[in-house]
């Protein structure tokens, strides 16, 4: 049963009361639908008992048995079974609500099973279908299944768009639930977090609870509880996971329970009780690497990894970091997949909306052909005109394809806000480079930049004035790169550049220029927003060129940078042994120290190496 996916069940039938006698098809049919999801024993049954009468069944009713067939065996898991069924059912039913419902199903299943361009192709046909049908259960689902699927595409306005189209369908007050859950779920991913939000989605867990809806109230509790950490509520998020922690296990969702899990870490580690949040980083890690649950896998390892670095336990630091980097890629692989899946669809069908276009230009054409031979005039001048328009279109369409298709490549690899290398792709260009810079025996530098309580400016400024200062910043950083450097924005407020041909005396330099220009920016152009940035170094010399291994050390030195009060570049000079740092004697934490220069941002420069 674990198998059986989140909206699937969700969408529970409430067309049939589910106490109806047995004793007619069509109330065999309707009870089989309602309780599909509440009793899956008689639901089984109720089907057996439609299969005994499968040869009296009329082409439409045979239609239906398979549909509850194949969601059966989605129910258990078989998903490559379960989609062989519903594609048939999708293709060649004879009634529209069916093909829908299958339509919808499949949009669930492929999603799982990463096969986006496939369910983002029956979308955009049920979409299409949608106002064909009028079974509100079936709309609900369709609309549901979409937004979902949008969602996780990353296309949040579309998504809130197709919620509210479900909170809109008459008799949709069973559903309201759901659709809340689909729509504010969009708009927490999309951000920003306000108290308005918050105080919505409270709203609508309540409306859950006395729905009885148990599932949808749990993931608008994880929102509300992942809001609460981010404004040092960590008291109140813990509070509301634990009071409802053993009902969540009951319903035995393997993925909710894991970013429940994660949230209880996270929130334990902002209150420092490391204890509490190894354990549930811990479990995390079991549930999220069982079900391949990339998301939580890698902020788990990501967590691990800082407490074993506060903890000085170098060993597991960089195991940990080696984990959180491999998880984080395939996480945002599979982002990535998914968007591009979303806009390769996007594409096909536009390219085919621009072929009937030009098909219906060429048959005006020929109207008009044969109303120009009619009345025999002269006509080649207009033909070759004419002839010249429909050249001068398909040859507009193909252009924009091919732009927009160049744009989504670039999408892929640039980050929206600032349109520098995202971290995927800074590790792709940084990863050879290093190799390269290894062969020829050069020295390369790695810097990273995390701006320093940039939380604040955005809970003071608002998440506006958060992404201009973003902005800026990377601007400022831009002016001080060489043209074979590479620089990529790593996570929110954190920034990498691998500079190439750099010493560790060279970056040492050229870090210090940039954290004073990110400062002197901040105080020329809006005095009372003070913008200021840690930095921390890395370099081959000490540490190898295994970009991995740089990025740890680095961390380790911005992480010091941090903890010496900000607004400073440290660089990690702890040797490097060949296999891994250099952590030998007991106490691993004053080993590091040791060997980490500190220059803090105060002039003149000065070096301050800690005993
Ligand atoms: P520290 O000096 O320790 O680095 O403190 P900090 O506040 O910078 O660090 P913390 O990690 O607590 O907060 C980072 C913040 O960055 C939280 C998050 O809301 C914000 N952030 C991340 N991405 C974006 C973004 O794209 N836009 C805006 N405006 N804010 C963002
Ligand atoms: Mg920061
Ligand atoms: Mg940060």
């Amino acid at each position: 049963m674990a198998a059986v996916i989140l909206l699937l069940s969700t969408f529970v039938g409430a067309t049939a009361a589910a106490t109806a006698p047995a004793d007619d098809t069509a109330q065999l049919f309707a009870r089989a639908d309602a309780i599909k999801m509440l009793d899956n024993a008689s639901y089984v049954a109720l089907m057996e008992q439609l299969e005994l009468r499968a040869t009296t069944l009329s082409d439409a009713d045979k239609w239906h048995l398979r549909y509850l067939e194949a969601w059966q065996t989605a129910y258990l898991g078989q998903n490559d079974k379960a989609t062989v069924m519903l594609e048939a059912i999708a293709k060649q039913a004879t009634n529209d609500n069916l093909r829908e419902k299958a339509r919808a199903t499949l949009m669930n299943i492929l999603g799982l099973g990463h096969r986006y361009e496939e369910a983002f192709a029956y979308m955009d046909q049920a979409l299409d279908d949608l106002p064909n049908v009028n079974v509100s259960q079936t709309r609900q689902q369709v609309l549901g299944e979409a937004a979902q699927l949008l969602i996780e595409a990353g296309q949040y306005d579309l998504a809130i768009n197709y919620a509210d189209q479900l909170l809109l369908i008459p008799d949709a007050k069973q559903y309201s639930c759901i659709g809340m859950r689909i729509k504010l779920g969009a708009e927490f991913l999309e951000g920003p977090h306000t108290n308005e939000l918050l105080s919505r989605l409270e709203s609508a867990a309540d409306a859950c609870v006395a729905d009885h809806n148990i599932l949808s109230a749990d993931s608008l509790r994880l929102y509300i509880a992942a809001l609460k950490i981010e404004q040092d509520r960590s008291n109140e998020a813990i509070a509301l996971l634990q009071s409802s922690y053993a009902g969540m296990l009951k319903l035995q969702y393997q993925d909710q329970a894991s970013q429940y899990d994660l949230l209880l870490a996270e929130a334990y580690w902002k209150q420092n009780n490391v204890a509490q949040a190894e354990k549930y980083a811990v479990t995390t890690v079991d549930l999220a690497s069982k079900g391949h649950f990339a998301e939580p896998l890698s902020r788990a390892y990501q967590l691990l990894y800082q407490i074993a670095r506060q903890k000085g336990d170098l060993r597991d630091a960089l195991m940990y970091h080696e984990k959180y980097m491999s998880a984080d890629n395939t996480h945002l692989d599979d982002t990535r997949e998914k968007a591009l899946a979303y806009q390769v669809v996007k594409q096909q069908v536009d390219a085919k909306k621009i072929e009937l276009d030009t098909l219906n230009k060429q048959n005006k054409i020929l109207q008009l052909q044969q109303a120009l031979d009619h009345k025999d005039m002269e006509t080649s001048h207009l033909y070759i005109a004419l002839l010249l328009t429909i050249l001068a279109s398909i040859a507009f369409w193909l252009y924009r394809l091919k732009r927009s298709q160049l744009r989504f490549m670039r999408m892929a690899r640039h980050d929206g806000l600032t349109n520098i290398f995202n971290r995927q792709h800074f590790v792709e260009e940084a990863d050879p480079a290093l190799r390269q810079a290894a062969k020829s025996m050069r020295c390369a530098s790695l810097v990273l930049i995390d701006l320093d309580h940039f939380k604040s400016i955005n809970d003071n400024h608002g998440h506006i004035v958060g992404d201009h200062v973003l902005k800026r910043v990377v601007h400022v950083c831009q002016r001080y790169l060489n043209s074979n450097d590479i620089f990529g924005r790593l996570g929110g407020e954190e920034f990498g550049i691998l500079l190439l041909e750099c010493t560790a005396e060279d970056a040492i330099e050229r870090a210090e220029q940039i954290r004073r220009a990110i400062y002197a920016a901040s105080s020329d152009e809006n005095p009372d927003i003070p913008v200021s940035a840690s930095l921390g170094i890395a370099s081959t010399a000490h540490h190898g060129h295994d970009l991995r291994r740089l990025l740890v050390a680095a961390d380790e030195a911005l992480y010091r940078a941090k903890r010496d009060g900000r607004n400073r570049v440290v660089i990690n000079i702890s040797g490097y042994n060949g296999a891994g740092f250099n952590t030998t004697g007991t106490d691993e934490r004053k080993a590091t120290d040791h060997t980490s220069k500190t220059r803090p941002g105060s002039e003149p420069f000065n070096y301050a190496t800690d005993k």
